[in-house]
């Protein structure tokens, strides 16, 4: 059956396009954008008042499967997806096993063909277990399905072991995604360093953990040939760096969470374990500089890190329980509110940072409207105001600073192949 999204204000950064018109979908796919369209025996959907636009992908989540289900699984994940506006994931390899080899990434990819109601693209690891030592099978994971690699979470310590990947990761044509973070400068820390870690007696993470990492990469980077990618950029010292380095011509790029723009760590409560992730939130000036990183080009991606954990994990003592939120539900929001709102970004530069800008760095063939590209559309509104229940979230876990939070602006209805997996009731 033919879908036909009426009325709807269409934004496609990737065919230039920014106005009132219908999307037709047929047999999965674009047919078409323009006025008045119609088709025999479609479902219709009337977007008058609302965004529509190509499917959001979300380049950094973790799903848990295998392994760690009772957190999250492929399934869950993607429903949770699907309920913030992203028709696309990209997840990262720290499950259990960890996905450094062609069975884990073709587990993953049978799994999502079969349970998932989004895209599900892996990435595979850049070390064997994530050790940071013995490089994965990169070829063979590429070859069953993996974007890019990563050993998100287990920074590539070793210098000479990142230089050997980005080698690796460039004659095979990959992205290579770090965790930008000088283990031994963070050690033992629970929370951004400054006077609010002072204040409430707790082990500080300094920006300088991040930026050394950042540093030395781009040196490597420059000196491979690479396409590296920072993922979840927190300070301002990084953004500059990485600036600098596209000045130069390097095929380098970074993105960032909305809570590393939308909050900072003068603005967490003291010891909720829903404000706990890595990076940690930043100063306000931190936030800032990524806020204008997305605004200037620099940072070229929103996305979410979602990282659920299970409540009986999450209620422990701060310093005890693990690091991460989930994110996908409140991300557009988010994004809305303390990006396009204040008018720091226009809502054609948000629709890039979900789509041709994740599609850049992951090359995943989708991102636009044009015809006979895949029918994913995240159709979404400015003015929608709605409660945000974490309890109501369709991930497994609840491990977010945004419960209760009334948001103006959010996701209305995600499409998929041509077929509504999601709408707001
Ligand atoms: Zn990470």
């Amino acid at each position: 059956m033919p879908t036909l999204i009426k009325n709807g204000r269409v934004i496609d950064p990737a065919s230039r396009t920014d106005r009132v018109a219908d999307v037709l979908i047929e047999d999965g796919k674009i047919a078409g954008v323009g006025q008045d369209l119609s088709a025999a025996g479609a479902e219709v959907f009337d977007a008058a008042g609302l965004i529509v636009a190509p499917g959001f992908i979300d380049m950094h989540v973790h799903l848990r499967e295998p392994g760690f289900e009772h957190a999250e699984t492929i399934e869950s994940g993607s429903r949770a997806a699907a309920a913030g506006g992203f028709t696309s994931v990209c997840c990262m390899p720290n499950t259990k096993p960890v996905n450094d080899s062609a069975t884990v990434t073709s587990y993953i990819v049978e799994r999502a063909r079969n349970k998932a109601v989004v895209n599900v693209f892996p990435i595979g690891a850049i070390t064997k277990g994530s050790a940071g030592e013995e490089l994965a099978a990169i070829g063979a994971m590429k070859a069953a399905g993996a974007v890019a690699i990563s050993d998100d979470g287990k920074p590539v310590m070793n210098a000479r072991v990142m230089r050997r990947a980005m080698e690796f990761a460039r004659s095979y044509d990959l992205p290579i995604i770090q965790h930008c973070e000088d283990l031994n400068l963070s050690a033992g820390g629970d929370m951004h360093e400054g006077a609010a870690s002072v204040r409430w007696g707790l082990r500080g993470i300094p920006a300088a953990s991040e930026d050394v990492m950042v540093a030395r990469d781009l040196l490597l980077a420059q000196l491979t040939g690479a396409r590296y990618h920072v993922a979840h950029i927190s300070t301002r010292n990084s953004v500059a760096m990485v600036a600098q380095a596209q000045k130069l011509g390097l095929p380098v790029t970074c993105e960032a969470t909305p809570h590393h723009f939308a909050l900072s760590d003068e603005r967490m409560p003291a010891y909720d374990s829903n404000y706990k992730m890595k990076p940690p939130l930043r100063s306000a000036c931190d936030a800032t500089a990524v806020m204008d990183g997305l605004a200037s080009g620099t940072i070229g991606a929103i996305a979410t890190d979602h990282a659920p954990h299970p409540g009986s994990e999450k209620m422990q003592e701060f310093e005890r329980c693990p690091f991460g939120i989930i994110g996908f539900e409140t991300a557009i929001a988010l994004a809305i509110e303390d990006l396009v709102a204040p008018a720091k970004i226009t809502l054609t530069r948000l629709v890039e940072l979900f789509t041709t800008g994740p599609e850049a760095v992951m090359r995943l063939g989708r991102g636009t409207l044009a015809p006979g590209a895949p029918g994913d559309v995240t159709i979404f509104g400015t003015e929608i105001e709605w409660t945000y229940d974490v309890n109501q979230s369709h991930s497994r876990s609840r491990n977010s600073p945004f419960h209760g939070r009334t948001f103006r602006g959010g996701p209305v209805a995600t499409v998929v192949n041509g077929e509504f997996i999601w709408k707001r009731v």
